[in-house]
């Protein structure tokens, strides 16, 4: 498989960095992993041909990961896409990505190919074309935030998820509640780490057992006025640990 950063920014809109998106691909799958404002612009600087997607995997609903999904699917009709397009997304979210879509003016017969949205369930595994298995797990990154009586707590929910090829094993965090949230992942064998960094202390990750046994820790979603903050909290922490650890940057290309 190989990867590529279409986004390394936070929630932060910044001039010269995207919200933070993955591509995850080979020769029979493209998976776009979240889709935030302006992902279709930042696709086009990475040089993707937008209808070369076949799947979409959201992580929760912020707009830093899931509001740029009406205007790719529109630029995907504007392309005169022909060949279907699954969006995954957690069960309790299904139906507000459908109406996020209707309120766009995406209406099912009126588009030039098929959109079929498909729920997840945590904990339970997906095959996207026998090629990738994808296992979401529950993260506290919006759990109890917000606190809003008037709308239902089950729209509440935000996925990583534990991606594996044939050969190999990977975690997304996508956004976590902070770095506790990491004990979420310790029954998952995970050789790539792609880490969150806007709410993460790096002072604190010593202990957890996925941060022990990665191979490789790739920090992405952080500002760039973070990297000086990070950068000295990461003295606090075992150099073992910092010397398999990466800052990413936009349109950086990996292989796994
Ligand atoms: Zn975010
Ligand atoms: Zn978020």
């Amino acid at each position: 498989m190989k990867l590529i950063f279409i986004g390394t920014g936070s929630g932060k809109v910044e001039v010269d960095i995207f919200h933070a998106s993955y591509l995850i691909y080979n020769s029979e799958i493209k998976l776009l992993l979240d889709c935030g404002d302006s992902v279709s612009r930042a696709l086009l600087n990475n040089k993707i041909n937008i209808n070369s997607i076949t799947h979409i995997l959201i992580s929760h609903n912020h707009p830093d990961h899931f509001m740029g999904l009406p205007n790719l699917i529109n630029q995907m009709h504007l392309l005169n896409r022909k060949k279907d397009l699954t969006i995954f997304t957690h069960v309790n979210l299904v139906e507000a990505t459908r109406y996020l879509l209707y309120m766009n003016y995406i209406f099912d017969e009126k588009l030039s190919f098929n959109l079929n949205v498909v729920a997840f369930e945590h904990e339970t595994s997906l095959s996207i074309q026998d090629v990738l298995k994808v296992i979401p797990v529950r993260n506290n990154h919006i759990r109890n935030k917000y606190n809003v009586k008037s709308v239902n707590e089950s729209y509440f929910v935000s996925s990583s998820f534990i991606i594996q090829s044939k050969t190999n094993s990977v975690l997304f965090t996508s956004d976590l509640m902070d770095e506790r949230d990491l004990n979420l992942f310790e029954k998952y064998e995970v050789k790539y780490l792609f880490l969150e960094s806007t709410h993460i202390d790096f002072t604190k990750l010593n202990g957890y057992r996925t941060i022990q046994d990665a191979d490789k820790i790739f920090l992405t979603h952080y500002e760039k006025d973070k990297i000086k903050i990070i950068q000295k909290q990461l003295k606090k922490l075992n150099p073992s640990i910092v010397s398999k650890m990466f800052f990413i940057r936009q349109s950086e290309m990996l292989k796994f």
